[in-house]
């Protein structure tokens, strides 16, 4: 299955300026390629595009060499893909604008690209492009860039494209993966607790640490919203400040989307089973007793992550009502205990001593597997996992 990833980049000053010129030669040489096609009785076909790219266009714009050749010979391929929906429209004579005038026009003949519109190539085979972790390397360019997150799928990376927008780079990377079909995690089930110190906290020890990014871009927030709120109204400084707050509302969100996307990402690909509570019922949510991604409507993301996650990756999960606190309850014995919130060991009489998020993942485990046990015996016996690949092959 092809699956798309856009990561945005946080490429250096030398990176962002290769980046812009590759998007430039590409546009460039689109335009000029239809600049050619254009002409009356000259007609477009691949190869004679091809020919003339070699022949006429990249002698006569040697800086093309700057950036990858593959950058501007797919114009070539993107070029052929308006020319196709064009034909196409005229032979099902679906006319893309009816009460245009001109007959190229009426079925959307292709159009020159402007600078600053769409502005993007593509590199499609692996040698020109590869990631390592969180870093992506494209041909002639020594260094690598970073990427804001790793991708998110395993498999044979079909293609790049990275374009601009408002100043900021995105990597597309398209993936064929296998990772998507249902797989056996190694890890059986496991019990989340979200938290305040730590993001989320599994009944296995594992735990997944508040983003600390994203904890101070929240304190920069708050700073630069007091910063706002005492500009004048109408003033120059006022729109600056006020530009200034909305660009870190925007990096805040794609910063809490990627802490999801790794939380969630782990959860489906490492467990069998997942069991967390409900934290959309009673308000939970405004308790205040969460990290901050996981709050102010993080968790229906979360959520949502998880669940289509997990269908595709034909995992099972138990979100739980909120039941008696949690954190409150001896995972070993049962017996309730007061614990306050400053109290972070479980310590019961049974012998029983835990760190107190971990005792209420297991908890949360422990609730969540009796009411999937009907389920679960299920799957085992028969074909859970096969019917989820049907979909998904479907
Ligand atoms: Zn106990």
């Amino acid at each position: 299955m092809l699956l798309a990833h856009k990561i945005e980049l946080r490429p250096t000053a030398d990176q962002a300026d290769y980046l812009a010129r590759a998007c430039g030669s590409r546009r460039h040489c689109y335009n000029k390629l239809l600049e050619h096609f254009s002409q009356k009785d000259v007609k477009w076909s691949k190869a004679a595009a091809y020919q003339h790219y070699i022949n006429i266009i990249r002698p006569a714009f040697p800086w093309y060499n700057e950036v990858s050749s593959r950058v501007t010979r797919n114009a070539i391929d993107d070029l052929d893909n308006a020319f196709k929906h064009f034909f196409r429209r005229i032979r099902e004579n679906k006319p893309a604008n009816p009460k245009a005038k001109t007959f190229r026009e009426k079925f959307g003949f292709p159009t020159f690209k402007k600078k600053g519109i769409g502005d993007s190539f593509a590199l499609r085979e692996k040698p020109k492009f590869d990631v390592e972790g969180r870093e992506l390397r494209i041909e002639k360019l020594k260094t690598k860039i970073k990427m804001r997150q790793p991708l998110r799928f395993t498999g044979t990376l079909n293609q790049v494209t990275i374009s601009q927008r408002a100043g900021k780079f995105y990597a597309s990377i398209l993936v064929n993966t296998e990772d998507y079909n249902p797989h056996a995690p190694e890890k059986d089930a496991v019990g989340v607790d979200f938290g305040i110190k730590s993001l989320a906290v599994f009944s296995d020890g594992t735990e997944t640490p508040a983003n600390d990014a994203l904890k101070r871009n929240l304190k920069a927030l708050k700073r630069k919203q007091r910063r706002l709120s005492r500009k004048q109204k109408g003033s120059n400084r006022r729109a600056r400040a006020k530009l200034a707050v909305a660009k870190l509302h925007k990096r805040i969100g794609d910063q809490r989307q990627a802490v999801l996307h790794e939380l969630s990402d782990r959860l489906t690909r490492d467990y069998k089973v997942i069991c967390l509570e409900d934290l959309n019922v009673k308000g939970m949510v405004k308790n205040g007793k969460l990290a901050r991604p996981i709050s102010d409507a993080g968790f229906g993301m979360l959520r949502r992550m998880i669940e289509y996650k997990a269908e595709l990756r034909g995992v099972e999960v138990a979100f739980i009502d909120r039941f008696e606190p949690s954190s409150k309850t001896c995972s070993e014995c049962g017996q309730i205990h007061d614990m306050p919130l400053d109290k972070r060991t479980m310590e019961c009489d049974c012998g029983n001593v835990m760190d107190r998020d971990m005792n209420a993942a297991r908890n949360i485990l422990a609730r969540g597997l009796d009411t999937l046990r009907p389920d679960l015996k299920r799957t085992q016996e028969s074909s859970q996992t096969v019917s989820a690949a049907s979909v998904l092959t479907a």
